[in-house]
This record gives C-alpha cells, structure tokens and sequence, in this order.
C-alpha cells in the first residue's frame, strides 16, 4: 500500500469505491478485477464488500464501470483538487 499520495497520508484521503448494496447483483467484476484487493466477496450475501478502502489506488475508478448495476461510486475527481489546494500541494507533484 501507499502510505501517502502526493505527500498526503493515505488514511486522510477519502478515495474509495461505495456500493449501494440493493443494486449489487453479485456479479463478482469488481471483484476479480481489482488487483489491489480492495473488494471481498461476501458469499453468505451473495455481495462484493470494500473491505481495504486504503488499498484503493487514489484517483482510480476502473472498476466502476465494469458494474452494470451501476451500484459502484466514488467521490468527485474535484475532491482531491480541493484537498491538494487546501493542502497547498502543487497537482503536478509526483504521487
Ligand atoms: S460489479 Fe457491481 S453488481 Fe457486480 S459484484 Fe461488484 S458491485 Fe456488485
Ligand atoms: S478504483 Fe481501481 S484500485 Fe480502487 S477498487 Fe476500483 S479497480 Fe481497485
């Protein structure tokens, strides 16, 4: 894991997938894409869960797309331009 983006700790970023458990069909994309096993998969529920949201690579958002049931969010990429700003952090600093 990253433990910090662009100078920011990781664990003050809010940057991570939620799903809205109604529409999730258990479909398992978000899960078996995800390569920063940020996803589980509940079998009891039949539903994927954000288990490790800090593993979540900042700034990604790959796998909402993948769920048909539209049932993945993230905040709004001007979230973390606010947060730079507030920070005083120049966005084209390395992360
Ligand atoms: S891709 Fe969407 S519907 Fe499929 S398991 Fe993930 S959240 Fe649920
Ligand atoms: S946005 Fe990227 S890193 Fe984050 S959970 Fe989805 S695929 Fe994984």
């Amino acid at each position: 894991m990253n433990l910090n983006w662009k100078g920011i700790p990781r664990d003050e970023i809010p940057w991570n997938p939620t799903i809205e458990e109604s529409k999730c069909t258990g479909c398992k994309k978000c899960f078996e894409f995800c390569k920063h096993h940020v996803y589980r998969f509940d079998e009891k529920a039949k539903k994927s869960r954000v288990a490790r949201p800090l593993e979540c690579v900042v700034g990604c958002s790959s796998c909402k797309g993948l769920c048909e049931a539209e049932a993945i969010s993230f905040p709004p990429l001007s979230m973390l331009a606010d947060l730079l700003k507030s920070r005083g952090i120049d966005p084209a600093r390395p992360a």
